[in-house]
């Protein structure tokens, strides 16, 4: 069931135990206050009644240089961090680097990074611009993905795999995806992500298609 095994890190992490530079602190602000967003619409949280139990939803900002071609390191949220309420550095962890081929991860932080750091990874490896990546559970807009036309990964794809860091990096050159700022993945329940260039606008996003979704007439139009 794709249900209980939700959380579980399905990469090679190699992770350091330490704490958060403090050079990180103002992406890690910034990155903060929409999470807290998030959470209170149940886009990141924690429920007995859903997935098992296992925390849901996760955040990541890319970190400077910016400029460093083929480097990108990011802040995410900790792995089954998603029911905290006000996450701290101690719920964030830095991700060096990213073999989406090999499935490694390799990272530092006070705690492991989120289940789902790949996805991430494979955003800001194919589009370096974008700076920001939601990835929230909402069953409204998955649901209505396809009335909503939203780019979509395919069936059957799960989340934290190397298989669903490709279908991202399929989707994320298209057009629509890039106006969409948002992509729905199929393979794994309420699954959605949104990107941005700052905050904002992966925020934005995300709050925009919930609204959407919210506004369809029950059946069809
Ligand atoms: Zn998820």
């Amino acid at each position: 069931m794709a249900e209980v095994r939700e959380g579980v890190i399905k990469y090679r992490a190699r992770h350091r135990a330490e704490p958060l530079p403090q050079w990180t602190a103002n992406v890690l602000r910034e990155l903060g206050a929409w999470r807290g967003i998030l959470f209170r619409l149940h886009l990141l949280g924690q429920d007995g009644r859903r997935y098992g139990g296992a925390a849901w939803g996760n955040v990541s900002a890319r970190l400077p240089p910016w400029h460093e071609e083929g480097r990108r390191p990011f802040l995410v949220s900790g792995t089954q961090t998603g029911g905290v309420a006000e996450a701290g550095p101690q719920h964030f962890a830095v991700v060096d680097s990213c073999d989406v081929t090999g499935e490694e991860v390799r990272s530092f932080g006070p705690v492991q990074p989120s289940s789902e750091a790949m996805t991430h990874a494979s955003i800001y490896r194919v589009a370096p611009e974008l700076r920001f990546v939601f990835h929230a559970h909402c069953p409204e807009v998955w649901t209505a993905a396809r009335r909503l036309e939203l780019p979509r990964t395919p069936d059957g794809v799960d989340y934290g795999t190397r298989e669903m860091a490709w279908a991202v990096e399929r989707l994320l050159p298209q057009k629509q995806t890039r106006a969409a700022r948002a992509i729905v993945m199929t393979g794994h329940e309420d699954g959605f992500i949104t990107f941005g260039e700052t905050a904002d606008e992966a925020g934005e996003a995300m709050v925009r298609w919930l609204a959407r979704a919210r506004g369809l007439s029950p059946r069809g139009n």
